[in-house]
């Protein structure tokens, strides 16, 4: 365990306790037990202890498996069927981009930063007409990407890429802040790759009344891998830190986390595998008809508690100063 982690937006802020006892149930890789605490200036949530950057990478080993993407590729018929969360995505961001006034999206270069299997710069590309790359460490899920969406992704971090100053229109990415031991450094990077008034969107996890109301079971907890969890006030401030002017926070909303969160706290384990992993068991059966059976009340609930306290999801658009 790497020594003395600290909230990224405010490293001389004391750490609180947050909660403990948080298990891997999405994968379960391992069974050990970890703790957030909580930044007591801004209350994002840091892991502490934490594995270190040498020792991190067996905890992956549930994500993006061989066989889940045997699976996604049979179901989507090698790519032709449409991936629905990154279809979502790309909608959600060109309306977005629309919002903040962007000039149009046609012909302009994004760059996605933790490209996963492409399919958000897919749909980029194929809804909004741009001219799309990607980045990612994994030359596994890289090669998927090329296979199913034909979309090109560096395999590589970030900042070993080295992309030339300004290259980009735009710099997107999902999911991706929470899992880097360096945000701030991280951000800074896609303020430089990016041209003066070009824009950086990121979307990362925020604990929202589920996490108030589940703890260390709620869903999108996912320790190890998640280092930190931002809140608003966290993330506009390692924008501002880096360089980036934060023009809109939003706090969209997916279905599933209480579902989920409720699944969790019931002990649930390998989550994934068991939701779609096509297991026949009674067990699975069991868990898959009870998430499955939940989400109409799920989508109502959710929907209501999102308008009311804020979704799980917080979205920044921000921009390079020109
Ligand atoms: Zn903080």
């Amino acid at each position: 365990m790497s020594a003395a982690p600290h909230c990224p937006a405010h490293p001389d802020a004391p750490l609180t306790p947050g909660v403990s006892g948080a298990r891997d149930q999405f994968f379960t890789i391992t069974e050990e037990r970890f703790a957030y605490r909580t930044c007591s200036e801004c209350k994002g949530l840091v892991l502490d202890p934490r594995p270190g950057p040498e020792a991190i990478g067996r905890y992956y080993g549930g994500y993006y498996t061989e066989r889940f993407l045997e699976r996604l590729e049979r179901r989507t018929q090698g790519g032709k069927r449409a991936f629905g969360s990154g279809r979502l995505r790309a909608l959600g961001f060109l309306r977005g981009l629309d919002k903040i006034g962007f000039d149009t999206p046609v012909g302009k270069r994004l760059l996605d930063v933790g490209a996963g299997l492409g399919a958000f710069a897919r749909y980029a590309r194929d809804l909004g007409k741009m001219d799309v790359r990607g980045v990612d460490f994994s030359a596994h899920t890289a090669a998927f990407a090329k296979r199913l969406h034909d979309v090109d992704i560096d395999v590589n971090e970030l900042r070993t890429q080295a992309y030339p100053e300004g290259s980009f229109d735009v710099v997107t990415a999902w999911h991706y802040l929470e899992h880097v031991y360096d945000p701030i450094t991280e951000l800074a990077e896609m303020r430089r790759v990016v041209k003066p008034g070009g824009v950086v969107m990121v979307e990362t996890p925020t604990p929202s009344l589920a996490y108030r109301v589940f703890g260390p079971r709620w869903m999108y907890l996912m320790p190890p891998t998640h280092l930190y969890h931002y809140r608003p006030a966290t993330l506009v401030s390692m924008f501002e830190q880096a360089g980036l002017q934060v023009v809109a926070v939003r706090r969209p909303w997916f279905p599933g986390e209480w579902a989920g969160s409720l699944l969790f706290s019931l002990g649930v384990r390998n989550f994934t595998e068991v939701l779609f992993g096509g297991g026949k068991s009674a067990r699975e059966r069991l868990i898959r008809l009870a998430f499955f059976g939940m989400i109409p009340v799920d989508i109502a609930w959710g929907l209501l508690v999102a308008l009311i306290a804020g979704g799980s999801n917080l979205r920044i658009f921000a921009r390079r100063p020109e």
